[in-house]
């Protein structure tokens, strides 16, 4: 065990953790345990917690430069991270210790723990894969920082009004954030706007019109026991000036205040799109905001340690979450070129050498787009050196005169494709699941794959077992440690061990129970939070993630109301007793979407006020999905529903939470759901639908669904119910827009898969019946999910992207 960390431990063991957050209360919090609140406690142990994590931070840091070891730079729009207090304890090893500290102060430390507001600076997978990815560097040792925006306002807060998704602003920084340090010494000045002007040295200078200040934010991530601590750091807007002198000398307080108020609205809020980008001013200054910022520090520290500025890429390894840091090529070629004097082609070289580009979908209206007039005004300098390196591009891969596809070109159409930009600017390009990877070379990045044949790896997506296993699921992570001992948190592989106890009656007994425990838990939870009564016993069916059309929760209530109808009409028909759970918010603009939140709420109103059937059939959409709720709602799964259209989830890291649970997956060849069933087998895993291929080839061929629907009596008959308002009396032409769209339209395929669909939801529920082996295909999910840990994944990417050193 590490020094310090042995010292830490002991300090804790003999009690001074108790101390420490007493001290806390006193001196940090300013009150005394008679008057302390909930939240007042809170802050205490946080910061007592987080004194812990100070000395390995700073040995961390130590060694990093004496080892003067390169660097990974995680540039991330988003990091979904959730609550910190429980999981720094976790992954400290200290929750006995905490436990009993607050016991003694007659405090609960459950009701601490989930005091904590999660940090929701994400709207989805993307952003929750970057808070995995900055776990596991730390676990696995990798010497690296996140950046990100220090949003003052992250992911709405969703309720329900009558069944319509409400959103209201979350305020998570409105209390004390207790795990960040403000670190006044790195601020940068971020220009927009403004002129360029060629100096008469042959220098190019950039003059903005306006400038912002970028101000740090760290907070500490402690790998597993503590080992190794890497750093978020997140930038926060500030004005130049407090305020304007002038106007308010006249009384214009308003206008005084004016400019930090505009300077300050870059971090004020996340934009709560997932996967649909909105071409807004806003959101280009928010992300060259943080991308310059990020690239200027690790610029200084590189500068500080070494001379040459063209070794950036032996020390500097900078991963492009999504194409939102994608103007980090240009502005890392302007401050190799206008700072540091460098000429163009080399500077391309050395700023291609340090980027990596990760693509999370293939989507072409979620590709970002710039128009290149709203470029050319905020960022002028940039636009310059976007042309440069089109052209520089077009002459390295094509000879003169011959023709380039529109396909391979940055600016096309009036835009700069940020796709085409990160793919040219840099040295790797990652997709995120084996068949997502295989579709960007086809599809997206034929042409420029073609160009650039080895840019392409694939890294598919993990989660980290810390907090999706060992975090959430404490009854099944004791009973995996009493299997195979302590070291599985670190080196999942080793559940493999378990697939020969799937046989062992006992072993499924104590399996069962663990997941018996959780249901039980979910369902006291769904009580006393939303005063809503479930079966324990009933199987539990959740698709939680952001609403989508193609992920397809339509297709799910399509299909529950299906199966109503044919309770009623065959009461002795075997169906499984379930609980259909749904969870995620909608974008606020996608109206789509949020019509689906209320035909679910509309058909669960419907369903859920039916005596005949309320013994077989419950349909629950708890709000406001987050991290935390995800926590509760995962370990106590039994089906898990992964049912994207084929091709259009580029992998999926909800499924995989599910798997390690024990939940059995119903789910489409989409995404990282094929890499499941490799692993978990054919036979305990509920795969039905078209394939990608199989979409394609029926948009080309001219998917009528009406077709569809005409051939499915099941499913004419829930279309029908719908279109004449049988759900929605109040109101029966509600749906018409949703309706028209499937019977007229339905790009995602709804119809198509739907009979596949009910077909495969039969075959769970006879699965179901057979308790013995539910539970051994259960057991066969946990134990190869070693694959899905995002260990492995920054193993991978240390390895084939980085090529850097992971060991702590
Ligand atoms: C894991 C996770 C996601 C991603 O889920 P998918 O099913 O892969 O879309 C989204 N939101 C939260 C809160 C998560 O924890």
């Amino acid at each position: 065990m590490h020094g310090l960390q042995a010292l830490a431990r002991a300090r804790t063991a003999s009690g001074d953790l108790e101390n420490a957050i007493h001290d806390h209360l006193l001196y940090s919090i300013g009150k005394t345990t008679a008057a302390a609140s909930l939240a007042d406690w809170r802050m205490a142990l946080s910061r007592a917690v987080r004194d812990l994590v100070v000395d390995p931070w700073f040995e961390t840091t130590r060694r990093i430069y004496a080892e003067d070891r390169k660097r990974v730079y995680y540039l991330s729009m988003e990091f979904l991270i959730g609550r910190l207090l429980e999981d720094a304890v976790l992954n400290l090893g200290i929750e006995d210790h905490a436990r009993r500290a607050m016991y003694r102060f007659g405090v609960n430390y459950d009701e601490v723990v989930d005091d904590e507001p999660d940090a929701a600076l994400g709207n989805g997978g993307l952003g929750r894969l970057a808070a995995c990815f900055l776990d596991s560097m730390s676990t696995v040792g990798v010497a690296a920082y996140g950046y990100g925006i220090r949003y003052e306002h992250g992911l709405f807060k969703q309720r329900f009004r009558e069944g319509w998704q409400i959103e209201q602003p979350e305020d998570w920084l409105t209390q004390v954030h207790p795990w960040e340090f403000q670190r006044s010494e790195s601020v940068y000045p971020i220009g927009f706007g403004g002129e360029v002007r060629q100096k008469e040295d042959g220098r190019t200078v950039w003059e903005p019109a306006e400038t912002v200040l970028a101000a740090a934010y760290d907070t500490p991530v402690p790998g597993w026991r503590g080992r190794w601590v890497n750093t978020l750091r997140l930038w926060s807007a500030q004005a130049t000036q407090v305020y304007d002198l002038e106007p308010f000398s006249r009384g214009d307080y308003l206008a005084a205040a004016a400019p930090a108020v505009l300077a300050e609205t870059i971090s004020r809020v996340l934009y709560p799109d997932d996967s649909t980008p909105q071409g807004k001013e806003l959101r280009l200054k928010q992300e060259f905001f943080f991308t310059a910022a990020s690239l200027r520090d690790l610029v200084r520290r590189f500068v500080a340690h070494h001379k040459d500025i063209r070794k950036l890429p032996e020390k500097v390894a900078v991963q492009l979450n999504d194409t939102h840091p994608a103007i980090a090529g240009p502005e890392l070629v302007r401050i190799l070129v206008d700072e540091h004097g460098l000429e163009f082609d080399e500077a391309f070289l050395v700023a291609r050498g340090c980027l990596h580009y990760t693509n999370h979908t293939l989507m072409p209206e979620a590709l970002e787009r710039w128009p290149v007039d709203l470029m050319w005004r905020v960022l002028p300098r940039h636009m310059q050196l976007i042309e440069r390196i089109d052209e520089a591009h077009a002459v390295s891969t094509h000879a003169a005169n011959q023709p380039r596809p529109d396909s391979v070109k940055i600016i096309d159409g009036g835009n700069v494709r940020m796709g085409d930009l990160a793919f040219i600017s840099a040295r790797k390009v990652n997709g995120v699941s084996a068949l997502h990877t295989d579709l960007m070379k086809r599809t997206v990045f034929r042409d420029l794959h073609a160009l650039h044949p080895d840019r392409i790896v694939n890294q598919t997506n993990g989660v980290t077992p810390r907090r999706w296993l060992a975090g959430c699921n404490p009854a099944l992570a004791s009973l995996l440690t009493e299997a195979v001992g302590h070291g599985w948190e670190t080196d999942l592989e080793q559940l493999k061990v378990i697939a020969p106890l799937a046989d062992d009656a006992g072993f499924r007994t104590r399996f069962s129970k663990a997941k018996q425990t959780n249901k039980d838990l979910l369902t006291k939870y769904l009580k006393a939070k939303l005063d809503i009564t479930v079966d324990p016993t009933a199987m539990f069916d959740i698709q939680i993630k952001r609403i989508h059309e193609y992920k397809r929760q339509l297709m799910n209530i399509l299909e529950a109301a299906a199966a109503w109808n044919e309770m009623k009409r065959n009461p002795s028909a075997p169906f499984a007793p379930r609980v259909r759970i749904f969870g995620g918010k909608a974008a606020p603009g996608y109206a789509m979407a949020k019509l689906i939140i209320k035909l679910i709420n509309d058909i669960g109103r419907t369903v859920n006020a039916d005596e005949e059937t309320r013994d077989r059939l419950a349909i629950v959409y708890p709000p406001n999905y987050n991290v935390s709720m995800a926590e509760v709602l995962i370990p106590a799964a039994d089906l898990s529903e992964q049912i994207s259209t084929a091709g259009m989830e580029a992998s999926g890291t909800g499924n995989m939470k599910f798997a390690m649970n024990g939940a059995l997956t119903i789910g489409t060849l989409d995404g990282a759901n094929v890499e499941i069933r490799e692993r978990v087998g054919d036979e305990n895993i509920f795969i039905f639908g078209k394939t990608a291929d199989e979409v394609t080839e029926a948009r080309e061929q001219g998917y009528d669904p009406s077709a569809a629907i005409a051939a499915s009596p099941r499913l004419a008959e829930v279309v029908e119910q719908i279109a004449s308002g049988l759900f929605s009396p109040e109101d029966p032409e509600r749906y018409r827009a949703l309706v028209d769209n499937l019977r007229g339209h339905d790009w995602f395929m709804v119809c198509a898969d739907f009979d596949a669909y009910y077909a495969a939801q039969r075959e769970v529920d006879a699965a179901w019946a057979d308790k013995n082996a539910w539970a051994r295909s259960a057991v066969l999910n946990t134990a190869p999910m070693g694959w899905f840990s995002s260990d492995r994944t920054i193993r991978g990417y240390a390895k084939d992207v980085w090529e850097v050193d992971a060991r702590v």
